[in-house]
C-alpha cells in the first residue's frame, strides 16, 4: 500500500521539478512553487502516517546488526551541523569516551529517533547551543544500555504541553505549524521505536529557555575489541592545549583528551594563549593572532 501511495506523489513532486526548469513568467513560477512545496509537505505527512501505523500495527521489527555509535551520531549530526550554523549557533555532540562504540541493534531506527530529536531542537532554537550527549544508562549496569539527550536552547514548551506532545498530530501551540511547519507525528513515533527498543524517552523543559529530550535504549555490545578501548602509550601524559570559546565543547574535547591519557588545559582565546609572546604590541583582534 505505501507503495501504491508514494508512487504517484513522486511523480506530481517530479513533474514540478521538471516544469519548474521550463521557461514560465512570474506567476507561472510562483504556482509551481507552491505546489511543489505542498507535495513535499504532503509526502512527509504520508511517510510519517505510513510509518506510525507500521509501528502501531506491530508490523514493523527491528534489525539486529552491528553498527558503529561514534559514526551513527557524527553522521547524523552534521547534516544538522550545517543548518544550525546557518542560524548563528553551535551543535556539539558529547558521546562519553567509557561507552562502548560497537554495538548490535538497529542503527536505522536509533538514526530516525536521533534525526527527529535534533530536527527539532534546530528548528525551535533561534540563539545559544543545540547538544547531543550520549553516555551509560545511570539506571543499568548493561554497558549496552544508554541514555541519549538533545537539549537546545529554544522556545521550550508550556508545562501543560509536555505530555500531549508525544501523542499523534499533537503540536504543542496551533501556531506551530504555521511557523515552523511539520506534522506532530515525529515523538509520537519516536516512542513507540524507543519502546521497542527497550527504552523510555521524555522531556524537561522550561518556556523560553529551552528543552531537553531524553530517551533510553537497550542494544548489544560486539564482542570484536572495542577501538575506544585501545590504548594509545604515546599520547598519555602529553600537554595539550585546548582553545575554544564554546564552554561546551571545551568540555567534552577536556573529557575525551583525558580518556586518552593526555593532559588537556582548556583556554578561551586564542589571544589569551599566546599573550605572553606578544608583548609589546598585543593585536587589537584577540582571534586574528591565531
Ligand atoms: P512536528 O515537529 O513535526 O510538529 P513532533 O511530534 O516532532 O512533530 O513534535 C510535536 C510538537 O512538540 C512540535 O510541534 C512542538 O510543538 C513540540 N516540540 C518538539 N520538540 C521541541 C523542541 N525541541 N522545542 C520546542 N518544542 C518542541
Amino acid at each position: 500500500m505505501s507503495h501504491e501511495i508514494r508512487t504517484p506523489m513522486n511523480a506530481i513532486i517530479g513533474m514540478a521539478d521538471l516544469l519548474s526548469e521550463m521557461p514560465l513568467n512570474h506567476d507561472q513560477q510562483e504556482y509551481v512553487r507552491v505546489f511543489r512545496t505542498a507535495g513535499e509537505t504532503l509526502l512527509d505527512i504520508i511517510n510519517a502516517i505510513l510509518d506510525l501505523s507500521k509501528v502501531e500495527s506491530g508490523q514493523l521489527t527491528l534489525e539486529k546488526v552491528d553498527f558503529d555509535l561514534d559514526e551513527l551520531v557524527e553522521n547524523t549530526a552534521e547534516f544538522f551541523a550545517i543548518r544550525s550554523h546557518e542560524k548563528g549557533f553551535e551543535l556539539n555532540c558529547h558521546v562519553k569516551p567509557n561507552l562502548p562504540s560497537t554495538l548490535i541493534g538497529d542503527p536505522v531506527r536509533l538514526r530516525q529517533v536521533v534525526t527527529n530529536l535534533l530536527s527539532n531542537a534546530v528548528k525551535f532554537t533561534a540563539k545559544g547551543e543545540v547538544v547531543l550527549k550520549v553516555e551509560c544508562d545511570p539506571e543499568s549496569d548493561d554497558p549496552g544500555h544508554l541514555l541519549f539527550q538533545v537539549s537546545d536552547s529554544g522556545v521550550g514548551i508550556p508545562a501543560d504541553k509536555i505530555d500531549a506532545i508525544f501523542e499523534s498530530f499533537t503540536q504543542a501551540d496551533s501556531s506551530t505549524t504555521r511557523e515552523y511547519g511539520g506534522t506532530g507525528l515525529g515523538l509520537a513515533i519516536c516512542s513507540r521505536l524507543v519502546e521497542m527498543m527497550g527504552g523510555r524517552i521524555w522531556v524537561e523543559s522550561e518556556l523560553g529557555r529551552g528543552s531537553t529530550f531524553f530517551f533510553t535504549a537497550q542494544f548489544g555490545v560486539q564482542d570484536n575489541p572495542d577501538r575506544r578501548a585501545l590504548s594509545w602509550d604515546s599520547l598519555v601524559g602529553v600537554k595539550t592545549l585546548i582553545v575554544d570559546d564554546n564552554a561546551t565543547n571545551r568540555l567534552i574535547l577536556t573529557e575525551t583528551l583525558g580518556a586518552w591519557g593526555l593532559l588537556p588545559r582548556r583556554w578561551t582565546t586564542g589571544f589569551k594563549v599566546l599573550k605572553p609572546c606578544l608583548r609589546p604590541k598585543p593585536p587589537t583582534s584577540p582571534l586574528n593572532c591565531c
